[in-house]
């Protein structure tokens, strides 16, 4: 089974922990958040599969977590589900336009939660995890072949570090799409690694010399990260 990284963000404890405990007994890898500014700042950083959003926070709310998360083209795609105490609140969270994918309302059956969080996890933008399907992707004249740790441009062999590969793979699975710094750290070099959000920037940049004349592949997007051209989908 997929595993997926699910942000919940919650105030009430005891059900921060319902929901916890029935999405990891699911597979899923549950990042927990008590408020809004908190939970923004981790949606940003991690890059979840998706958002559980509780609509009354201390401090933010979840209507303006929601509407920061849709209008940032970095997080949009990132699909959240609001949670809202009564039936009336969805109403007015569907109404407000804010960009929410799908509602839930207190008091939900756990079977409930992981049933929404399945179908939009279906539906959501972003598989890479699914396994051997997309281990070989190719764009344009480049050729990248995770299971086989192999990567060709113009035919020609690039020689990667392990590293590299992944950074690679991982960028042009998602081609126009900005990925910050610290997503990248932890998708293509690990949670645990020490290391600092500069430290992408060397493997980036000896990814760009191995790739010569196809360097431009790998754009930088100031402030927030790398992507991989578009143009070259
Ligand atoms: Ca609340």
């Amino acid at each position: 089974m997929v595993k997926s990284k699910i942000l919940v963000i919650e105030d009430e404890p005891d059900i921060l922990e319902v929901m916890q405990y029935n999405l990891e007994r699911e597979g899923h890898k549950v990042v927990a958040c008590r408020d809004g500014e908190q939970g923004l700042s981790r949606i940003r950083t991690d890059n979840p599969d998706v958002v559980i959003l509780d609509l009354m926070l201390p401090g933010m709310d979840g209507v303006e977590v929601c509407r920061q998360v849709k209008s940032d083209p970095v997080t949009r795609a990132i699909p959240i589900i609001m949670v809202t105490a009564k039936s009336e609140e969805s109403d007015i969270v569907l109404g407000l336009g804010i960009g929410a994918d799908d509602y839930i309302t207190k008091p939900f059956s756990p079977r409930e939660l992981v049933a929404r969080v399945k179908v939009v996890l279906r539906r959501g933008p972003l598989r890479e995890d699914s396994g051997g399907v997309n281990d070989r992707v190719v764009r344009g004249s480049l050729t990248i072949d995770l299971g086989r740790h192999e990567a060709r441009v113009d035919d020609r062999a690039l020689p990667l570090t392990p590293t590299e590969m992944r950074l690679l793979h991982f960028l042009a699975s998602h081609p126009g799409r900005v990925f910050p710094r610290a997503h990248l750290l932890s998708r293509v070099i690990g949670e645990d690694a020490v290391v600092t959000d500069r430290n992408i920037d060397v493997h980036v940049r000896a990814l760009r010399q191995k790739l010569g004349e196809h360097q431009s592949l790998i754009e930088t997007v100031r402030g927030v990260g790398y992507r991989f051209a578009e143009a070259a989908r």
